[in-house]
């Protein structure tokens, strides 16, 4: 990142931690920055430890559980890091059918999970009446909420998975610096995910955004602007990874985002955002094998594990050497167990609604 620590002096970073506990959602686009910016040992444990006690009053001891199924790796876009993106012709691509999603929705059902994420590329396939067949067949025959992720669609599309009972919408605004966002995607614009953001939050749906970290180019500034985004937003999730990049993608030679701005970066979502679900990403515990008992202990309250059955999973590739590609979601549960015992908390029963006061409501 092009900001270093030294930029701001000691005195005023103290000055800004001190404040941080109480007047978190008032702090200043340039406040953010400068805590982004801290580099030293103490100065990072300072902000973890206030981010931590934040998460206990907001979002208490209780860890999410969402359970991911990559449905279809199709996509009709060509965003410049990602190993869906159209233009690449190496990956086996692949379509789970009805019965195979409604499956692994039943084996998530069955180890208490209460929230499905179905994710995919931007697949017209996946046409209106086939996702709200999908959905409403999920609502009528399991008790889970469920977030959709699968990009940009119509008001109408919107609309229609709404009324068959989807939940929430997961559409990450990548980066809210304009000229960045435009550089890395050259057939979409920040506006229409943001206005897309606006629109699912009219609809009733709770919303999930955040930003990748360490986007080509990208600075502290741009990392305090996405927070401040999704403060404006009202966002009720906020998900934040590290770019990592695709061998063949157009992308391929730069360098990757680094855990402890990602950390970073989570530890200031909750203490500006305050009522968030954070989850700990896949791809921040692709880079540090540690990072779901980092992550808990630093702001995140959220995991999200992988149900998307095999040989999919490994063709949903994002990018090189994603973390947990063979793990079962038995072992899983028993992994995830033993880690959140770890740092004393414990798995939540709840649903995961929104944590926010002013948008609170049942699945
Ligand atoms: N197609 C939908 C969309 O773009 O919103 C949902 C699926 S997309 C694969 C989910 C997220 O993956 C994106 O929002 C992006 O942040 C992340 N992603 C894609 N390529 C990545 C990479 N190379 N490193 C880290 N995260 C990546
Ligand atoms: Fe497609 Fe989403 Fe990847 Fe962009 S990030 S290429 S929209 S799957």
């Amino acid at each position: 990142m092009s900001v270093s620590e030294t930029a701001y002096s000691h005195e005023y970073i103290h000055n800004i931690l001190k404040r941080a506990h109480c007047q978190g959602p008032e702090l200043s686009v340039g406040e953010i920055e400068a805590l982004l910016s801290i580099g030293h040992p103490d100065g990072l444990e300072s902000l973890y430890a206030i981010a931590d006690k934040v998460r206990k009053d907001t979002a208490g001891d209780g860890i999410h559980l969402r359970g991911l199924i990559e449905f279809s790796n199709y996509c009709r876009r060509n965003c410049l890091y990602c190993g869906l993106r159209r233009a690449n012709r190496r990956l086996t691509r692949y379509r789970m059918d009805q019965t195979e999603v409604l499956g692994v929705v039943q084996a998530m059902a069955e180890r208490g999970i209460k929230t499905v994420v179905l994710q995919s590329g931007e697949d017209p396939h996946f046409t209106q009446a086939r996702m709200v067949s999908l959905v409403e067949k999920i609502k009528s025959r399991f008790d889970i909420a469920i977030t959709l992720s699968v990009g940009i669609r119509s008001q109408k599309d919107l609309i229609a998975f709404r009324a068959a009972g989807a939940d929430r919408y997961l559409l990450r605004h990548e980066t809210a610096n304009r000229q960045l966002y435009s550089q890395l995607h050259p057939d979409s614009r920040l506006g229409d995910r943001v206005e897309m953001l606006h629109a699912l939050s009219e609809l009733g749906y709770d919303i999930g955004t955040g930003p990748m970290v360490g986007l080509p180019g990208q600075t502290y500034r741009d990392l305090a602007l996405d927070i401040d985004l999704a403060r404006r937003l009202k966002a009720d999730m906020f998900g934040v990874g590290p770019f990592i990049p695709h061998p063949d993608t157009p992308l391929s030679e730069a360098q990757e985002g680094t855990a402890e701005d990602t950390f970073k970066m989570i530890a200031l979502a909750r203490i500006v955002l305050r009522e968030v679900h954070i989850p700990v990403t896949t791809a921040l515990t692709t880079l540090d094998a540690e990072a779901r008992e980092k992550g808990w202990n630093r702001g995140a309250n959220v995991v999200m594990p992988n149900g998307t059955p095999a040989p999919y999973r490994e063709q949903y590739e994002l990018y090189k050497d994603k973390r947990c590609l063979q793990d079962s979601l038995k072992r899983c549960a028993v992994c995830l167990q033993m880690r959140v015992q770890s740092v004393s908390r414990h798995i939540s029963s709840g649903y995961g609604d929104s944590l926010r006061s002013d948008r609170q409501r049942s699945s």
